[in-house]
């Protein structure tokens, strides 16, 4: 009796257990050191720069510390359960209805949420491949089945195949757009005419989690998209170009159904009074957050210009990060990454993700990119 152990949902059993290795990359040692650095110390002489998680290199904006730390007399009492001065900041900042919006633990927590209000066991949820990797972790933990459509040729969404593989058990689609790790746009024709050829009752999530990059005039903005389509919904986050990825705050536009019930299935006051307070104060120094936008994607630019000097074949990014296609040889890229003090996030055998960092960071980067074709030049 006991010996077997309390019975868990097969469901786990799909789903990769978590390593002493964080999801973002970092080594437990480098992570523990000094938790939340860009910078950090790997020996007294070498930095290393994390580039594994497109996090924003630039600390807080201006008055987001102040205006979070003011709060923490109040660490005896639960936060606003309903977020609602962010709520009515997001409300006016977006021209969306209070009703429309639901806020989460990160846009991952709201993925979450997403997934519990539309997928049971036997239900499908679509998306491309490669996407973002949440995707198929949370389909699995609910029990549904990941039904994964390659990418298209120049790393895009095959939106085609997607509508041709939406079945009759198919609840939740997700278009990441721009898609993390590759970096390519949807733009809004090829959008508009996918969203004509899905179901009503499946509903369609636009990941906009690096939006603030884009600079594509044919780039939809979900917001537009999703005014007169009760099933689309759009999700952001405070955690890249808002640079508050420490946080955990992330939110939803979605039509009244929908948005109530993200509602229904949030984590009861799981939004930090402190997220809260940042998230507002973030929406409220715009201006700062549009100028490290502009250094970043100065950054993309230079980064990007560099690399096809370099040789290297590159579909263009919108996002705070760039995609190399290095395919077999990318562990050995991500390793003498990791010698050489970046840490990247590498998809073995496809490729590697590496984030826009300062300068510095990226000038580094572009070093090992360059080290790296002349000391292992293509098979
Ligand atoms: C980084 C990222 C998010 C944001 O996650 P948070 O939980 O808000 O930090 C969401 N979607 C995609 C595609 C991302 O790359």
């Amino acid at each position: 009796m006991g010996e077997l152990g309390p019975k868990l949902r097969a469901a786990l059993e799909g789903v990769p257990a978590s390593k002493p290795r964080s999801s973002a990359g970092v080594p437990a040692e480098a992570a523990a050191e000094a938790p939340g650095e860009q910078r950090l110390r790997q020996s007294q002489s070498q930095p290393v720069y994390k580039l594994s998680a497109n996090e924003n290199p630039y600390p807080p904006l201006p008055g987001v510390i102040e205006r979070a730390v003011a709060g923490a007399q109040g660490i005896n009492r639960y936060p606003d359960l309903w977020c609602g001065e962010l709520t009515r900041e997001l409300a006016a900042r977006f021209d969306v209805p209070e009703a429309h919006i639901a806020t989460g633990t990160g846009s991952v927590g709201v993925t979450q949420q997403l997934l519990q209000i539309t997928a049971q066991p036997g239900d499908e949820v679509l998306y491309a491949w490669r996407s973002f990797e949440a995707y198929p972790v949370l389909t699995r933990i609910v029990g549904a089945r990941p039904v994964e459509v390659p990418l298209a040729a120049g790393e895009v969404h095959d939106l085609d195949a997607m509508a041709a593989a939406v079945t009759g058990r198919t609840r939740l689609i997700f278009v990441c757009n721009p898609n993390n790790p590759t970096g390519t746009i949807v733009r809004r024709a090829e959008l508009e005419r996918f969203l004509d050829r899905v179901p009503s009752d499946v509903l369609v999530v636009l990941d906009e989690a690096y939006i603030e990059f884009v600079a594509d005039e044919d780039f939809p903005d979900g917001i537009e998209v999703y005014r007169d389509r009760p099933n689309v919904c759009v999700l952001r986050t405070f955690s890249k170009a808002y640079g508050l990825a420490g946080m955990r705050v992330g939110f939803a536009f979605a039509h009244e159904p929908v948005a109530a019930a993200l509602r229904k299935t949030a984590v009861p006051f799981g939004v930090t009074q402190f997220a809260q307070d940042a998230a507002v104060a973030s929406l409220r120094a715009e201006a700062g957050m549009r100028e490290r936008v502009e250094a970043l994607t100065a950054e993309r630019r230079r980064v990007s210009a560099a690399l096809a000097e370099q040789g290297w074949a590159l579909e263009p990014s919108h996002a705070n990060f760039v995609w190399l296609r290095t395919g077999e040889r990318t562990d050995d890229f991500a390793a003498l990454c990791e010698r050489e003090g970046i840490l990247v996030r590498a998809f073995s055998g496809e490729g590697a993700r590496v984030s826009l960092g300062e300068p510095a960071a990226n000038d580094r980067f572009l070093y090992v990119a360059e080290r790296f074709r002349k000391e292992l030049p293509g098979r």
